[in-house]
């Protein structure tokens, strides 16, 4: 099981979707499935937002913390 995370600039991930579930897996395909809009994918890609293919072993260790709430990400921002 292959997944596409999506990392905000504090390195938090906030968003996450099967790589077979994309029209095109790809940076680009996968950010594209989070943000529709071509001028946001822009601007989010001149700042620091970034999407990665991860594996369930990766996932599990760094997108599932972020995606309930209980990273240092939001312990660093509370
Ligand atoms: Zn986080």
């Amino acid at each position: 099981m292959t997944f596409w995370i999506r990392i905000n600039p504090q390195g938090c991930v906030e968003g996450s979707v099967y790589a077979s579930y994309l029209d095109e897996d790809s940076t680009q395909g996968a950010h594209a499935e989070f943000v529709p809009e071509r001028p946001t994918r822009l601007y989010e890609a001149a700042h620091g937002w970034r999407h990665e293919r991860v594996d369930r072993a990766e996932w599990k260790r760094r997108a599932e913390p972020c995606l309930t709430g209980d990273c240092q990400h939001n312990r660093a921002a509370a």
